[in-house]
């Protein structure tokens, strides 16, 4: 068996707590040899401001470069919050993304049966949803310059950011998603603003291009931002793939994700690229931060991050199975009723967070 070798980065906050669930996972697994991977741990975030004055250190992202993938849990909290900006935990996130040339973020939105009435929306409207957003993580308006905020004079200012989008940063990010939907249902949308930004003309034109040239197997769509947040609302299970930029995909992706009722459930990827169908390295992690108000308490909902880890199987290590095995375990525990105190309803029976991680691993056990 192949030996994979992954960096853990648990971070701050519950990322530590959620963490710990996994790395229980992960040695279940090597023990019984269902996979061979080696983990390094190292800090980000706040504690490694803590020890080392900064959020992430060279040494740390040279390390990360060399992994197959790369596994976080969290990083802030209010400790660091009057740090200046570019001191804060949060850059070393940014930095790992940027140095690692992340662009590619899936996040998916699924919706489980058990927690249907989490969500805000009526149950039919998103009973059986399964939708992937792809958004681009290191172009657009969160990186274009000029920018700043200039003083006018007179009292008054003037705040600027620019949204720029070269046709090599749009190609790349949608051969991801093109690879992806080949591997789904074959339907991608790709969402802009063509009708009123250059930037979206430019995205329309190269996505299309490439689509009919290397993908003409693949049903894509076009829609408008503003357009795709209603529908994600009136209609979501029309969409499978959704792709997108880094502005809109921020938004986008918090609206599809909330769907499904949880910020504990949401799992999410940043890959390199794609070659030869095969993702290059990835960093996986919850979409959730690093919830300081229930941090060391033991009810932290471990499952977005064990979520990330089934997703770093699937598209990192190409373990379809096994990646399938985790997620159907995840299932099983809620239907049986177990829940944390997130999810938590009144006909279920509470866990903390280590109990949830045993009766999954309970529940792959059954089926390895
Ligand atoms: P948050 O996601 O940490 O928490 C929002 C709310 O959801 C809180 O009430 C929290 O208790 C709850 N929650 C989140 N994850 C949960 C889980 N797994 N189980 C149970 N409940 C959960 O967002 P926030 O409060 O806005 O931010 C807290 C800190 O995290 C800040 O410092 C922020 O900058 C940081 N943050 C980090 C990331 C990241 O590391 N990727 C993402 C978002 C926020």
């Amino acid at each position: 068996m192949d030996k994979k070798k992954i960096l853990i980065l648990p971070g701050d906050g519950i990322g530590p707590e959620a963490i710990d669930e996994v790395k229980k996972i992960i040695d279940f697994l090597n023990k019984k040899k269902t996979i061979n991977i080696e983990i390094e741990e190292e800090l980000v975030g706040g504690a490694c401001i803590d020890k080392f004055k900064v959020p992430v250190k060279d040494e740390t992202i040279k390390k990360a470069k060399k992994k197959d993938a790369i596994l976080l849990g969290a990083v802030g909290g209010p400790k660091w919050d009057n740090l200046p900006f570019d001191e804060r935990p949060e850059q070393g996130l940014l930095r790992l993304r940027s140095d690692l040339k992340l662009f590619a973020n899936l996040r998916p939105a699924i919706s489980f049966d058990s927690l249907i009435h989490a969500s805000s929306l009526k149950s039919e409207i998103i009973k059986g949803l399964d939708i992937l957003i792809v958004r681009e993580l290191t172009g657009g308006v969160y990186f274009g310059e000029p920018r700043g905020i200039e003083d006018l004079g007179n009292g008054k200012r003037r705040g600027l950011n620019t949204q720029v989008y070269s046709t090599d940063e749009i190609i790349r990010v949608a051969k991801v998603a093109f690879e992806l939907a080949k591997k789904r249902k074959k339907i991608l949308t790709s969402v802009e603003k063509s009708n009123v930004m250059e930037s979206g003309k430019l995205w329309r034109e190269e996505v299309k291009k490439l689509g009919k040239s290397e993908y003409s197997d693949i049903d894509l769509n076009h829609m408008y931002a503003d357009n795709c947040a209603m529908q994600l609302i009136r209609d979501p299970k029309q969409f499978d793939i959704i792709l997108t930029d880094n502005l809109f995909g921020d938004i986008l992706s918090d609206a599809a994700a909330m769907l499904t009722g949880s910020l504990g459930m949401l799992p999410s990827a940043s890959l390199s690229g794609v070659k030869n169908g095969s993702y290059l390295s990835g960093l996986y992690e919850p979409v959730h931060g690093s919830a300081p108000d229930i941090a060391g308490k033991n009810i932290a909902n471990p499952i977005a991050t064990i979520l990330s880890f089934s997703m770093m199987l699937f598209y990192s290590f190409d373990n379809h199975k096994l990646s399938q095995i985790i997620d159907n375990s995840v299932k099983t525990v809620l239907n049986k009723g177990f829940r944390t105190e997130d999810i938590m309803d009144k006909k279920s029976q509470k866990v903390g967070t280590k109990q949830m991680g045993d009766l999954i691993i309970e529940e792959i056990t059954k089926n390895i």
